[in-house]
């Protein structure tokens, strides 16, 4: 049985085809897996867990519960897009939290669980925005505003990310190469397993004469794709086209 791995769904109601890929996956790959692993953008954006019963996103919880009631744990990371997913939604869920970076015993091997953001160390403007944004007063002070002038905001500081995207150069967009390296040595020279780049990839890394195996997850703006690690190693899949 495979331990499977996936990040950076957006799931949101108008983006159909990702949806379909993503229930389909629950329902078929995952349901023989030895546990799933989301590390974080499961949904475009998340507001507070007092939007469970928003349709869309009570469709979701749904369909991971039937995943974890068919016997699969699964396990949630935060993303930058979903951090204030709580213990309402993992209730109502059965999922599992995760706090970023997770250590794990992966069939013997130590794997370092990240979304990914906090290796994006170039970033600086982000990496301020990430302090601020994932303090306990911030998100107090966003979880007090009614649900809908929560989306508001967050439409528009999406709105605002896309435009500075655009306009940042694209190294800037990834992971820090020394940021990497000290992590790997951090945590004991692990293999790596994150998303948020959007730049699925196998890389390895050779860190005080360990190499270290680093897997960036793919996104699901077409279709999708997941990664499945067994004793034998991890290997990237993509769903077939439905
Ligand atoms: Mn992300």
């Amino acid at each position: 049985m495979s331990t499977l791995f996936i990040s950076d769904l957006h799931l949101c109601a108008d983006r159909p085809q990702s949806n379909r890929s993503f229930f389909g996956f629950l329902e078929h790959e995952a349901r023989n897996a030895h546990a799933l692993y989301i590390l974080g953008d499961l949904f475009e954006y998340w507001v507070g867990d007092d939007d469970l019963d928003d349709p869309f996103n009570a469709t979701v919880v749904g369909a991971l519960a039937r995943l974890v009631d068919s016997g699969v744990p699964v396990f949630l990371m935060h993303g930058n897009r979903d951090f204030v997913i709580g213990e309402a939604f993992a209730r109502a869920s059965g999922v599992t939290l995760l706090p970023d970076p997770t250590l794990v015993d992966l069939h013997g091997q130590a794997v370092l669980l990240m979304h990914g953001d906090t290796l994006c160390t170039l970033d600086l403007e982000y990496q301020a925005f990430r302090r601020e944004a994932r303090s306990q007063a911030w998100i107090s002070r966003l979880l007090q505003q009614p649900l809908a002038e929560r989306k508001a905001m967050v439409e528009a500081l999406r709105r605002k990310s896309e435009q500075e995207k655009r306009d940042k150069p694209a190294e800037i967009m990834d992971v820090a190469a020394a940021e990497v390296q000290a992590t790997l040595r951090r945590y004991g020279y692990p293999m790596l397993i994150h998303g948020h780049t959007h730049r699925p990839a196998r890389h390895l890394h050779t860190v005080d004469d360990h190499t270290c195996e680093r897997w960036v997850l793919a996104d699901w703006y077409q279709g999708g794709s997941y990664l499945a690690c067994d004793e034998s190693g991890c290997r990237a899949l993509q769903l077939s086209a439905n």
